[in-house]
């Protein structure tokens, strides 16, 4: 069984970083947008659902081999802060169980469900926290114009983008994103990425 780390790029301290999120999936469309990330030199974080591990092995094996991060959505999407303490486990382990079974990968981050946090979430897992600072509503928004927008008009260096790689028109809206943010510089980045590249420019900035 190979053994997937995450390859770090050669990330410039001296320009901007972004990294993408996609929730809830894999799903159908997730291929063609690690295809498009492939082609285009960037990658992404995939906070992923457990009970769809086994529909999309090819999908999250070709993931892992493009340089993206798997992080956990939970097993199958319950609303974490709602669950005791037992079911709340289960919902976070099952993900990390799976992923090591199938992939020998393991998911160091954790995205909650609807984004809720409490403190019984906090104390069940070792998995660090990871929430968004732009959220592109493409859940809400029809429009792959507008989502892309969003997106592009908002971010700044170092933000995490929120999006969902279950519709068809986010995988549109990364069409639009991707070279456009480059253009400006940008460098896209998965969450391991993003946090060795604030602890470099931490260092750079007390020397
Ligand atoms: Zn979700």
């Amino acid at each position: 069984m190979p053994t997937y780390k995450e390859k770090y790029k050669t990330i410039d301290p001296n320009k901007p970083v972004v990294a993408l999120t996609f929730d809830d999936g894999p799903s159908k469309y997730t291929k063609k947008i690690i295809e498009f990330l492939k082609e285009n030199d960037a990658c992404a974080t995939f906070f992923i659902l457990g009970n769809k591990v086994p529909i999309y092995e090819e999908t999250l094996t070709n993931m892992l081999k493009n340089g993206n991060e798997i992080g956990n959505h939970s097993y199958s999407h319950k609303w974490l802060t709602r669950l005791n303490k037992t079911e709340l486990n289960n919902q976070i382990k099952q993900v990390q169980k799976i992923m090591k079974e199938r992939f020998n990968y393991t998911p160091k981050y954790l995205r909650p469900t609807y984004g809720g946090v409490n403190e019984r979430l906090r104390n069940s897992t070792d998995l660090e926290i990871v929430l968004w600072n732009v959220d592109t509503m493409d859940w809400k928004i029809k429009n792959s114009k507008k989502i892309a927008l969003r997106a592009i008009s908002k971010v700044k260096s170092g933000d995490i983008i929120l999006m969902h790689d279950t519709y068809e028109r986010t995988f549109k809206a990364v069409t639009k994103i991707v070279p456009e943010l480059q253009k400006q510089g940008y460098q896209f980045v998965t969450i391991s990425e993003l946090k060795e590249y604030q602890l470099l420019n931490k260092v750079l900035e007390s020397n």
